[in-house]
């Protein structure tokens, strides 16, 4: 038997993350300069990281021969401070997808399955799949959570649900009143896991407190990341606010240094510059409207998006992706979540966008 045979069945049975193209490799394939590459597949903030998150991340720097507060003190007191939650409510990740695995790996075993919609984030099959347990995959509902069929699919052996709200890829938005409605009819011994990545994102219509319904569902955990509005998916930051018993038990499996010196201090300082979130914000809400504008012109359907990216439907992807690569363009295609007729778009800055639309317009040779 080969050693790779050794690994267990329900490890070789999973299909790898296909990550965003980096720029440095789409230089290096077509011959161009990489400052001449207009990344758009990974949902980064256009306008980087915030300068006081760069600034105190130069500083932690220094300290590199240091391991890290393996209690995350600082930034957990941040965290306190903004949402009114106590230290022992706050788990920290190596980015968020470092907090989905360990939810995982807390109440998931061979025996056990756990709960996400079709078309949801790619990440929810890799943390099912590689504890062991089983994966139920409930129908999308217009490429979102059909939360009333998630709810009837829970069965005896189900111990987790992973509801992704704006969901990535497809931007869809679901309203709180539903969510909550979920979790009171969800039974209290299943931990809903509810992804907030793009939570920041929301326009204030949209926005609805989650951390409030802490108190009243001891089985919730909310997931944020500083990968996204914060613009640090390079250091790798997140957190999880929870139960204090979830939270302690999520404790005890993460590495005990998970998150770096210079990711926590990058983070805390993230967190404080209210004017760059509200900069961020501001710039996405523009971008949305310029690229839907754009995609309206050149005739083509897309999915409403509440997050900072726009799914949209092409004819051939392959070919327009391939298009688009060879004009320095990298969007994301959707094949790995069985979306082989869609593309998602990062919103990026004006002249991103412009660069987008005029490389897809002259792709589909139409008129614009
Ligand atoms: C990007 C993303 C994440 C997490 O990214 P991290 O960089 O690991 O924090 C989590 N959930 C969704 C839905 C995402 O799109």
């Amino acid at each position: 038997m080969s050693i790779a045979q050794r690994a267990p069945e329900y490890i070789r049975a999973i299909s790898p993350y296909i990550p965003g193209k980096p720029i440095s490799e789409l230089a290096r394939e077509m011959g161009l300069r990489e400052e001449e590459v207009v990344k758009l597949a990974s949902n980064e903030n256009p306008l980087g990281a915030s300068p006081k998150a760069l600034e105190a991340a130069q500083k932690a720097l220094k300290e590199a021969h240091r391991y890290p507060d393996g209690n995350g003190f600082a930034l957990k007191t941040a965290l306190t401070r903004k949402f009114g939650v106590a230290q022992d409510q706050i788990v920290l990740g190596n980015g968020s997808n470092d907090l989905l695995d360990l939810c995982a790996r807390a109440f998931l075993h061979a025996q056990t399955s756990a709960i996400y919609s079709q078309y949801a984030f790619a990440v929810y099959p890799l943390a099912v799949k590689s504890v062991g347990a089983q994966g139920i995959e409930v129908l999308a509902r217009n490429f979102g959570h059909d939360l009333p069929g998630m709810l009837t699919a829970i069965r005896s052996d189900t111990r987790l649900v992973f509801i992704a709200n704006p969901n990535n890829p497809t931007g869809n938005f679901l309203p709180g009143s539903e969510i909550e409605a979920f979790l009171d009819a969800a039974p209290s011994d299943v931990l809903i896991v509810l992804d907030e990545a793009y939570n920041e994102y929301l326009d204030p219509e949209q926005r609805y407190d989650a951390v409030a319904w802490l108190a009243k569902y001891p089985n919730l955990v909310i997931i944020r990341t500083f990968s996204k509005i914060y613009g640090l998916g390079g250091l790798r930051a997140g957190y999880a606010l929870a139960n204090p018993a979830v939270a302690d038990l999520l404790n005890r499996v993460r590495e005990p240094f998970n998150v770096n010196n210079v990711a926590l201090a990058a983070a805390e300082a993230a967190l404080g510059d209210a004017e760059f979130l509200s900069r961020s914000h501001a710039v996405n809400h523009a971008g949305k409207a310029q690229l839907i504008a754009g995609l309206n012109a050149l005739g083509l359907e897309f999915i409403p998006s509440s997050g900072n990216f726009l799914t949209f439907r092409v004819a051939d992807t392959a070919a327009v992706n391939r298009k688009l690569l060879e004009q320095g363009v990298i969007v994301r295609p959707l094949g790995n979540y069985q979306m082989p007729e869609w593309l998602r778009v990062t919103i990026g800055l004006p002249e991103e966008n412009e660069r987008f639309l005029a490389a897809l317009k002259q792709t589909l040779g139409r008129a614009a």
